[in-house]
């Protein structure tokens, strides 16, 4: 069974259609990749996921039953974690209550100690165990990527959402990241679905690719398979790059 099932959903903005009837699944213990052009509605899919959005039409599963029946704040609780593609922190607090935040979305509420300890544990592991007590304005934008990550991964999620992790990133921490996301997998137990513009990163991590333009699914398949889909070549470089 999928860990994740999207079914013919869509989400209109007034007139606009952001995410047009798409369907994808999401195995346990995969990296999935979504991608897509500028505008194409990989972040709304995840807003719609994360129950941010709610879907016009169509159906979400997620372990076999309905999240659309879940309330936004208890998406955290049935094992969905995300980061933001702009970050999105309490910027006064310091870095070690924003993580906290992720501590008490869990279905047992941390207590005291256990939680900050549980957060240290977590901060020493993203590697930012230093700034724990710094508020986050200030800090820079890596940094900040870390803090989110953080959060999401003390919420125990049994999968985790990144909306362009790379993003700001430079081209040795780029493929640090790809080896870190791996990594996060397996030490705890992920699955993880990835919206990324950095096409090495997302070719070289996920086993399977789903490709959206202008709100459809156009493509899905292995890196291999989707590098070779004539619509995704035109949707990237256009008409004539296909051809060619
Ligand atoms: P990018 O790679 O640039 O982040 P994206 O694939 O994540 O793009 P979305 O941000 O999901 O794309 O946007 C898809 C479409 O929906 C765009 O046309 C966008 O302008 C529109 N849209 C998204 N959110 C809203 C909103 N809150 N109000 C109005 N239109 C929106």
């Amino acid at each position: 069974m999928a860990l994740l099932s999207v079914r013919d959903v869509t989400r209109r903005f007034g007139g606009i259609v952001a995410i047009d009837d798409v369907s994808l699944d999401v195995q346990p213990g995969q990296i999935v990749g979504l991608i897509g052009p500028n505008g194409a509605g990989k972040t709304t899919l995840f807003n719609v996921i994360t129950r941010l959005y709610r879907p016009d039409s169509g159906r979400l599963d997620f372990e076999g039953k309905s999240l659309l029946r879940t309330p936004p704040h208890r998406i955290v609780r049935r094992g969905i974690a995300r980061t933001f593609q702009n970050v999105e922190l309490f910027r006064t607090m310091t870095v070690l209550d924003n993580v906290l935040v992720g501590a008490h979305s869990r279905t047992r509420p941390f207590r005291g100690g256990a939680a900050r300890g549980h957060v240290q544990e977590v901060l020493d592991y993203v590697g930012i165990a230093g700034v724990a007590h710094r508020p986050v304005a200030g800090l820079p934008f890596g940094t900040l990527k870390r803090v989110e990550l953080a959060r999401a991964l003390v919420a125990e999620p049994k999968l985790l959402l990144l909306d362009e992790p790379a993003g700001g990133l430079n081209h040795e921490e780029v493929s640090e990241l790809g080896a870190f996301i791996r990594k996060l997998r397996e030490d705890f137990d992920l699955t993880v679905l990835l919206v990324e513009h950095h096409m090495g990163l997302v070719m070289g991590i996920a086993e399977r690719i789903h490709v959206l333009d202008f709100g459809r699914k156009i493509a899905e398949g292995s890196p291999d398979e989707v590098q070779r889909n004539p619509a995704v070549i035109e949707a990237y470089l256009g008409a004539d790059a296909s051809a060619a």
